[in-house]
């Protein structure tokens, strides 16, 4: 069992939790809203029904919950720490990246209703880092403790049936796609959809795992889906993807990052350049996008979206994340204010800082197929660059695939941030061969 499966054990957990998750659901939330019509900008004013004299501030020195434990759970846990707050984490295993740098770890899993409690208990707002949460538990938990984003974003982004029935029924564009439950209406997808096509598993897919390219029909085969549910999509043919991080307020204040634009390798993110060489109306648009999808949901906290930049230059909305984002790592060190800092004024109710990118970067990740035999990689191409950031996560283990840390290039320009990060790139990779 993976990370998510192992967390994610919904039925148990509704009987242990005692409530139906529908009736405390909704008890604690409105209703999706109304789309808006907001000009872009950076950061502008909320639309929201709460004034800001109503939203309750979490003062520092107060205690953020954080459920989940691993690396957008450490960058947050930094930045809370920075801001005078504690930080109590939640998560299956210990000595998890978050857990390393918090107050308090806590160790349990979702359906172990006696440790979830002793958590809520010990913190005075909870936020998430991790997708794979039973929107059950959520809805339980915001029946003691406020909790941000609220369990319905959550509910929508973890699965990939509801995002995109969310996306299409508020006409964002996607992929072409269609939602199948067993070989026969694959069949009759893929006629529809036609060829290349994606087949993504509906739950727990998250870099690369659990999805099939299908070339041909002699390549369909729904057995590793067999149980569950999974989404058809058609190929697109993209000159590049993007990403934007938006910040929103209980006010509905709404504060955007720079595009990203990320190349991957094997569906799992490589690298990222930030700006994305895109023209100002993609950018403008996307963000416009994005403004609307938080809004529409009523996040507080952030929400990630990423998009595919067709040939023909139309955007095509991929995934939402309502979380921090890999994408937006470069936020740490090269804007004056980080997502992570963002998603804690979020949940405490305070203003945002300005998300102003103050030099051009490039992210790259560390995944474990660099470690060689378990010995990690030498760090020295990178230490040796005066203009590079080094960022390790405190996992131990280097498994193919796994994010183990990242490394920002920053600047002077795009063109030399890019040059540096790739020569970094092509060193660590020729010393892990050997
Ligand atoms: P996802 O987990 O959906 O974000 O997919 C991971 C990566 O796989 C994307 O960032 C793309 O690089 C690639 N990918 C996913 N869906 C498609 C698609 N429909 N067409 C082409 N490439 C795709």
């Amino acid at each position: 069992m993976n990370r998510a499966e192992k967390q994610y054990q919904g039925d148990v957990l509704r009987s242990a939790f005692h409530e139906s998750p529908e009736k405390i659901r909704h008890a604690t939330q409105r209703p999706l809203g109304r789309r808006p019509n907001a000009n872009f900008s950076l950061c502008s004013g909320g639309s929201s029904l709460m004034s800001p004299e109503m939203i309750e501030r979490i003062a520092p020195g107060a205690t953020i919950g954080v459920l989940g434990g691993g690396q957008l759970g450490r960058m947050f846990g930094i930045a809370a720490r920075r801001l005078g707050y504690r930080v109590h984490t939640y998560e299956a295993s210990p000595d998890s990246p978050a857990g390393q740098i918090s107050d308090r770890e806590f160790t349990g899993s979702y359906t172990d209703e006696a440790a979830i409690a002793e958590f809520v208990d010990s913190v005075d707002v909870i936020t998430f880092e991790f997708e794979n949460i039973p929107a059950a538990v959520l809805d339980w938990i915001a029946t003691k403790k406020p909790i941000h984003p609220r369990s319905e974003v959550l509910h929508i982004c973890q699965n990939r049936e509801r995002e995109k029935t969310f996306l299409r029924a508020n006409g964002y564009p996607t992929a072409s796609f269609r939602v199948v439950g067993n070989e026969d209406e694959l069949k009759v997808a893929l006629e529809e959809v036609g060829y290349p096509a994606i087949l993504k598993t509906a739950d727990f897919g998250y870099d690369g795992k659990g999805q099939q390219k299908i070339r041909t029909a002699a390549d369909a085969d729904y057995t590793p889906y067999l149980g569950g549910k999974a989404v058809l999509e058609g190929w697109v043919d993209f000159q590049c993807e993007i990403s934007i991080v938006a910040a929103r307020g209980a006010d509905g204040t709404l504060c955007t990052f720079p595009a990203a634009e990320n190349v991957h390798s094997r569906h799992i993110l490589d690298y990222s350049v930030i700006p994305a060489r895109v023209p100002d109306r993609i950018q403008r648009e996307a963000s416009e996008v994005v403004r609307s999808i938080a809004t529409e949901l009523d996040v507080v906290g952030l929400i990630a979206v990423e998009f595919f930049v067709t040939t023909d230059e139309e955007l095509l909305v991929n995934e939402l994340a309502p979380r921090p984002h890999n994408s937006g790592h470069y936020t740490f060190d090269a804007c004056i204010t980080s997502q992570f800092e963002q998603q804690l004024r979020a949940v405490c109710g305070h203003p945002f800082g300005s998300p102003e990118l103050l030099v051009p970067t490039v992210m790259v990740n560390l995944l474990g197929d660099l470690w060689n035999d378990g010995r990690p990689p030498d760090w020295s191409p990178i230490l040796a660059q005066p203009r590079t950031k080094l960022h390790l996560y405190g996992k131990l283990e280097g498994r193919v695939g796994r994010k183990m840390g990242h490394y920002c290039v920053l600047g002077p320009t795009l063109a030399e941030a890019f040059k540096v990060a790739m020569n970094i790139k092509s060193k660590i990779h020729r010393a892990s061969l050997v």
